[in-house]
């Protein structure tokens, strides 16, 4: 049943008090085809899973799909590799809880990203060295026009950093209904950033999917402001990636700036640094502020508006191109 002037204050993790023109949840292929063929007035629509990766700066004049598609089943198994398919409403942490309680490995540097399952391959979620395009195996997604269910292989995802082709060509143009990921029992550990090593090591544990994931919570949960507590949408910006000539010049004048070599010969350099490097780590703008123990976080105090906060990125994208000479790209959706 479609909802009219239906408040997303409580849909979108920044809080921002956004009013939906309709609004209607689903929770099967079946549902969601019912409620694009009866949609009346509505043309445009806007997809939702736990809001946690978009900023609203004005009302959304359309009509909100809430995905709560649930399910998580093994549909193959040879031992070592599980093949497992995921309903795009499930949470993806309750999936990854799941993930490690049954031993299945490739997710746990992912714990605790919030959001759903089904967002997930939108911008190839990532932490600490991990991406689910490593585990990905396919996806069903709802093509809108023509209500067609279309599977899609890694290689039609066309995943990036933080990227897909949902993102980019086919941006609006599918509903993703389920993921599908290819775990292992026997999976490559991944401890390559100095933090997990530093809580397993503070915690005297070996690297194992169960430890790596308890490591992964504990760090997020002592440095990200926890959305329930202080609005955000984790990460503002991405992280850029530069010429390498233009790392060695930054190099010169910041020797210590963090850069990290990409295979194509580029560098990726740490956005947190650059944006507490320019002053702003900590800085509060009227509601809303640079979180003050990560500098990629913005955070609304209570009652920022979208604008606000879309002001505040606006002007720490300036002043990092004016001092550094790089151009921030957001991560975050705007709507
Ligand atoms: P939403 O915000 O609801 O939607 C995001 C975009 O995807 C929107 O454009 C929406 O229209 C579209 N969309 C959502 N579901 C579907 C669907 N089923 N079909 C088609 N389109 C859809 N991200 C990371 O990559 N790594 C992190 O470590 C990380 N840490 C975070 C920490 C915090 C504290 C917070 C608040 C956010 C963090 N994020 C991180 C960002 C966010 O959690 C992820 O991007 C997440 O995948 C968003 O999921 P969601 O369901 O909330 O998406
Ligand atoms: P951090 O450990 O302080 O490191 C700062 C940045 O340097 C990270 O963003 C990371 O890039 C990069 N980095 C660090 N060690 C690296 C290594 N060994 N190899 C390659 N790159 C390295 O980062 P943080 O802010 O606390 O975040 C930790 C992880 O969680 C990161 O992977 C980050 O992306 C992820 N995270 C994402 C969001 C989000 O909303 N997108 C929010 C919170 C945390 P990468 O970002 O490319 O990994």
């Amino acid at each position: 049943m479609i909802q009219k002037s239906y408040s997303l204050q409580g849909l979108n993790t920044f809080g921002i008090p956004a009013v939906a023109d309709g609004f209607a949840a689903f929770d099967s292929v079946e549902t969601l085809r019912e409620l694009l063929n009866h949609r009346g007035e509505f043309e445009q629509l806007l997809i939702l899973g736990g809001g946690s990766n978009i900023l609203f700066t004005k009302d959304v004049h359309a009509l909100v799909l809430r995905n709560e598609i649930t399910g998580i089943s093994v549909i193959a198994e040879d031992g070592e590799k599980i093949t497992v398919k995921v309903g795009a409403g499930v949470v993806w942490h309750e999936f990854v809880l799941h993930a490690v309680e049954n031993g299945w490995g490739g997710i746990e540097n992912l714990s605790l990203i919030p959001g759903s399952v089904g967002a997930s391959p939108m911008q190839n979620i990532g932490a600490y060295g991990v991406e689910i395009k490593d585990v990905f195996h396919s996806l069903e997604a709802l093509h809108i026009e023509s209500q067609d269910l279309k599977t899609f292989t890694k290689e039609e995802c066309n995943f990036g950093y933080r990227e897909s082709v949902f993102k980019r060509e086919l941006k609006n143009q599918y509903i993703i209904t389920s993921v599908t990921f290819q775990l292992s029992r026997n999976s490559e550990l991944k401890t390559s950033y100095g933090a997990i090593q530093d809580e397993l090591a503070a915690r005297g544990l070996e690297p194992g999917i169960r430890s790596i994931s308890d490591a992964v919570i504990a760090i997020r949960n002592s440095k990200l402001p926890n959305p329930k507590d202080l609005g955000n949408a984790g990460s503002f910006f991405k992280n850029p990636v530069v010429p390498k000539s233009l790392s060695d010049k930054l190099k010169m004048t910041y020797p210590n700036m963090p850069s990290y070599p990409q295979p194509d010969g580029t560098e990726k350099l740490a956005a947190g640094w650059l944006i507490e490097t320019a002053g702003w780590k900590g800085k509060r703008v009227g509601n809303c502020g640079v979180h003050t123990k990560q500098a990629l976080v913005l955070v609304n105090y209570g009652g920022a508006t979208g604008n606000e906060i879309y002001s505040l990125s606006e002007a720490v994208l300036k002043d990092v191109y004016a001092k550094f000479g790089v151009q921030l790209e957001r991560e975050v959706n705007i709507w």
